[in-house]
């Protein structure tokens, strides 16, 4: 999907080297990602003042306690999800609309879901101002997923669980999976990868990592979360 060009500072030098340091210099190799990478102005993500220090090897704040992933991570979660382009993916936690921005470039549609009703409108109001297409904004529980959308051929977590909420692996597509942070029994936190074949799932754990928590706004549990505690 391409992307607009605007009239701010355009950052590219810092972007690409953004790309060549924290990025491909530490094992990210998928060419889309890093074209992605390279295409998707970070700075205007957290507001028209920032400057290159949107570039930096940093998660940065975005206001309301929240924060915009480190480049890295947003690039590792981007590879992991191997989209070939045809893919509709849903993300929680839309935060400042930077990781989005990066799937909507990389797959055919992306759904982003935020609790925080000024976060997802400035983000909505960026990918606008891009000009990004095929990509839906909510204020909402992500962790109820968007079920009049689904299926999805994958689903990307950007705010720690400490399960993965089972309304959420309902909406996975056969043949598609979930990825994301959650936090561990020793309160750390992994990025776990969750397949689905048919109606059974296999679970991976990739790596450590470090993300603010999933918060649930009406935790009233349901008997299917009930029943399916553990997955
Ligand atoms: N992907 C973001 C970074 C995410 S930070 C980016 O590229 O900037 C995690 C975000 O998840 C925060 O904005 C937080 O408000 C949001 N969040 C936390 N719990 C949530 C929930 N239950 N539903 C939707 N969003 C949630």
């Amino acid at each position: 999907m391409a992307i607009r060009a605007v009239n701010y500072p355009d950052y590219r030098v810092a972007r690409e080297r953004m790309v060549r340091e924290q990025v491909f210099g530490k094992g990210i190799v998928d060419r889309r990602v890093l074209k992605a990478l390279l295409q998707v102005p970070r700075h205007l993500f957290l507001g028209h003042k920032a400057g290159p220090e949107a570039y930096t090897d940093h998660a940065l704040p975005i206001g309301f306690s929240q924060t915009m992933s480190q480049p890295y991570m947003v690039a590792y979660l981007s590879e992991q999800l191997a989209l070939q382009g045809d893919e509709e993916v849903l993300e929680i936690g839309t935060g400042s609309g930077y990781q989005a921005a990066v799937l909507a470039t990389l797959a055919k549609t992306v759904y982003t879901i935020e609790r925080i009703p000024e976060l997802a409108h400035r983000a909505s109001s960026v990918f606008r101002e891009l000009g990004l297409k095929h990509m839906f904004t909510k204020t909402a529980d992500g962790a109820c997923g968007w079920p009049e959308m689904a299926p999805f051929d994958r689903i990307l977590l950007t705010a720690a669980a400490s399960e993965v909420p089972q309304n959420l692996v309902i909406q996975l597509r056969d043949g598609g999976f979930l990825l994301g942070p959650v936090v561990r029994d020793d309160g750390g936190q992994e990025i776990v990868k969750l397949a689905r074949r048919g109606e059974s799932f296999t679970l991976e754990r990739l790596k450590p990592c470090s993300f603010v928590p999933l918060v649930r706004l009406d935790r009233v549990p349901s008997s299917s979360d009930l029943n399916n505690a553990n997955i």
